[in-house]
């Protein structure tokens, strides 16, 4: 065995090769040891042992693959817009049009340029936000959890905040409601039951260590049957019985413009002139991964008062795109919010785009195809029983089965379903452009 390990080349020798002459040392030796170390490990007999040219070759890829780029764009073809796994939320290429000559300049985000002082970042976006909901002050953070992390920090560290059983949420990505509480420095005081909770509960639990009323979304659940949920007028109210705080966190939360939904969007929720609300950027809103704070003046300011704020602060991209996104609400140009225009596609724009698809792809002799009828969903965590009616295509291979065709397409960047021992798309995430490409990746596949 060590006779066979010497045939191995030498990391010195493969190093002084000319073709690796402009390659970076020391990915380069890390590479090649790596590479080398694993042929040792693993080779039992000479036949196994490359060739030095194939070992060449081979460190010659590791490191092209290496220092390629690792993000691509996709073809989301599951009917689920907000993605969380695909990005969430894509922008429309004309918000893109307006915000990147920012990025590559420098720009007033913290600069008064009337009075030459400082200014602050979050008023790029405080009067569209306070136009749309008719609040006091806004203010922008990382994400949603950065929103609830802020809130329950600033004003409820060592006290407590109280909250439905019901409503002890976990959504993806670990993010769990009563651990956040938790870790902000709140103390969870939980009341009522899974199922039911009532005024009474709340009333009863408030004490002189209560700081927070808190309400969260159920967002991605339903409870139906047997339950009762206390309404957040009626918490606005009792919070402000009790000096305490009502935080309304949305989750989602949606401004206009999606079809039969019931229930109150954040404009409706805004006219109870609730203490502080919460929602996310990149969910239904269509925009930028953050959190967005709005509510009762004061409380904003302590808020920016937090330390923690530095550490939670949006970056000028999300300050750029997120005004771009509330003045495309304000303007009722949905269509620039390919969220919301891809929920409002007719059902009709939805046939003809699968019909398109189908009359390109029925041409490959190995697959079989045709449009059908679907279901999209909203995603990220929002609408969980809500279904949008859509139209796809359903494909099955000649030889491939579902499963392996769905894991080859999924490797060159195409995600639908599988269902039936047939591949689904969901024409609802395609755009006209992605036709040609869906084709291509079919007869790339091969019979
Ligand atoms: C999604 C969600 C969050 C977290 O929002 P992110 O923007 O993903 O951080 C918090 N609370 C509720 C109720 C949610 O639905």
């Amino acid at each position: 065995m060590r006779e066979l390990r010497s045939q191995l080349p030498k990391i010195d020798t493969i190093l002084k090769e000319k073709i690796f002459k402009n390659h970076h040392r020391d990915l380069l030796k890390k590479i090649t040891q790596d590479y080398i170390q694993t042929l040792r490990q693993t080779i039992i007999n000479y036949d196994q042992i490359p060739s030095y040219e194939d070992i060449l070759q081979k460190i010659s890829k590791i490191y092209k693959q290496t220092l390629s780029p690792s993000l691509y764009p996709i073809i989301n073809a599951t009917g689920v817009i907000a993605q969380t796994n695909l990005g969430r939320s894509v922008f429309s290429p004309k918000l893109l049009e307006e915000i990147l000559p920012l990025l590559s300049e420098y720009n007033n985000l913290e600069y008064d340029i009337q009075k030459g002082t400082r200014g602050e970042r979050y008023k790029h976006i405080k009067n569209l936000v306070c136009a749309l909901f008719e609040c006091e002050d806004v203010l922008v953070v990382n994400n949603n959890a950065s929103a609830v992390l802020l809130i329950i920090n600033t004003f409820a560290k060592n006290k407590e905040v109280i909250i439905s059983r019901g409503e002890l949420i976990e959504i993806g990505g670990s993010f769990r409601i009563p651990e956040v509480i938790v870790c902000a420095g709140g103390i969870l005081k939980e009341v009522g039951s899974t199922n039911k909770t009532h005024l009474k509960d709340y009333k009863n639990a408030i004490t002189h260590e209560s700081a927070l009323i808190l309400k969260a979304h159920k967002s991605n659940f339903k409870q139906i049957g047997f339950t009762q949920e206390v309404s957040l007028e009626e918490l606005i109210l009792l919070a402000q019985e009790n000096n305490l705080i009502d935080y309304y966190d949305v989750g989602s939360g949606y401004i206009t413009g999606i079809p039969n939904i019931c229930e109150p969007s954040l404009i409706e929720i805004a006219k109870h002139n609730p203490s502080l609300v919460s929602f996310s950027g990149d969910k239904l809103l269509g925009g930028p991964q953050a959190g967005i704070i709005f509510g009762k003046k004061d409380l904003i300011a302590k808020l920016k008062e937090n330390h923690l704020l530095r550490a939670l602060r949006v970056d000028k991209f999300t300050i750029f795109a997120l005004q771009a996104t509330f003045r495309a609400y304000l303007e009722n140009k949905f269509d620039d919010i390919p969220t919301i225009a891809m929920l409002n596609q007719s059902l009709e724009t939805l046939f003809q785009k699968a019909q398109d698809l189908l009359n390109l792809i029925e041409k490959i002799p190995y697959l079989k195809c045709e449009v059908i009828n679907l279901f999209s969903k909203a995603g990220g965590g929002s609408l969980p029983d809500k279904e949008f009616p859509s139209w796809g295509v359903s494909i099955s291979h000649s030889r491939l089965k579902a499963q392996i065709l769905g894991d080859k397409i999924r490797q060159k960047g195409l995600i639908g379903r599988i269902q039936n021992e047939q591949i689904l798309l969901d024409m609802r995430c395609i755009q006209a452009h992605h036709l040609a490409q869906i084709y291509r990746i079919f007869i790339e596949i091969g019979n």
